[in-house]
């Protein structure tokens, strides 16, 4: 996988205040990688950085083995990023945004089919409604087919429908080869959507990997719960010498063991084992979301 984004030891501070306090990044070509992290924990800063919209105090940055700051003229043929609300005047017609930020006059039809705004073209950006003035800076982060595109909380202010529609969007967006960044603080959109993701806290990296990757390591959320067949007895040591077992609590015959998501293919072969599996098997997993509020408890 070719790097499409390098960052390396990236420090940014306002005065006092250290935003951004030594960061690596590396995300691969075609993937849709997640910067997650609670409010002020430096996402932001960093994407600005590496947009080059921002000067760095240190380390390297690489976008398409360009340098943002230096090469940032090259370097915008290359890049789509989404606008922050405020940057569009309100009179400004859908259309004529789209043609204002269109480089290369390509047809657009399609891409305002993709986000439901064919039928607003000629509706000024101040009367969309918030979800319609959310997908037309997506679309026209997206316009002039971008090798790598920046989106800062992609789905805030959509409703759940247009939230799910959005992701799906974003997942062809991949599949036809363009890279996505993706800022959120939202960790289901994150388990949704990213390939891997990295998590900030207080400008640095707290951890990283794919979804599963981090909630096996983090998310203490597991469940496995069975209800024991009539006579049958369960030898619970071999269960809680499992890796990622936390507890196991037997309550008549009814069983459940809780631990890491890493716990769960073990578990159900022992059961297997033991001949202990009837009919009311259940497993649930944990979530990124769990993963997330449990790593913070872990080192807080
Ligand atoms: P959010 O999710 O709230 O957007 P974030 O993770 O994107 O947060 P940043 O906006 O990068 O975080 O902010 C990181 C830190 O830098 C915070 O302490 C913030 O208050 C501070 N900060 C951000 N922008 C500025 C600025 N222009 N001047 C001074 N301090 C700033």
């Amino acid at each position: 996988m070719s790097a499409v984004v390098e960052v390396v030891g990236l420090v940014k501070s306002y005065g006092d205040v250290p935003a951004v306090d030594g960061i690596d990044l590396d995300v691969g070509a075609g993937e849709i990688f997640g910067i997650l992290g609670a409010n002020g924990a430096g996402k932001t800063t960093a994407v600005e950085c590496i947009q080059g919209l921002r000067s760095a105090d240190a380390g390297t940055i690489r976008v398409c083995g360009l340098d943002p700051t230096r090469q940032r003229e090259q370097l915008r043929r290359l890049v789509g990023s989404q606008l922050q609300e405020s940057a569009l005047p309100d009179r400004i017609r859908v259309r004529e945004a789209i043609h204002l930020f269109s480089t290369d006059r390509s047809p657009t039809g399609r891409l305002l089919e993709t986000w439901g705004l064919s039928e607003r073209q000629r509706t000024p950006y101040g009367r969309l409604s918030g979800g319609q003035q959310q997908r037309l800076l997506i679309a026209i982060a997206l316009l002039n087919s971008p090798r790598v595109v920046f989106l800062d909380e992609l789905t805030q202010g959509l409703d759940p429908a247009a939230r799910r529609e959005t992701w799906d969007v974003i997942r062809a967006v991949r599949d036809e080869g363009t890279t996505v960044v993706l800022v959120t603080h939202f960790a289901d959109e994150a388990e949704a959507l990213c390939d891997r993701l990295t998590v900030f806290r207080a400008g640095k990296v707290a951890t990283r990997g794919t979804p599963a990757e981090l909630i096996n390591r983090h998310a203490r959320s597991a469940l496995v719960s069975l209800r024991l067949r009539a006579k049958q007895e369960l030898r619970p040591e071999p269960i809680e010498r499992l890796d990622g077992v936390d507890s196991l609590d037997i309550e008549g015959d009814r069983v459940e063991i809780r631990g890491n998501s890493r716990m769960i293919a073990f578990v159900c072969a022992e059961l297997v084992a033991q001949g202990a599996v009837g009919d009311e098997l259940r497993v649930s997993q944990g979530t990124l979301e769990d993963a997330l509020v449990e790593m913070m408890g872990e080192d807080g």
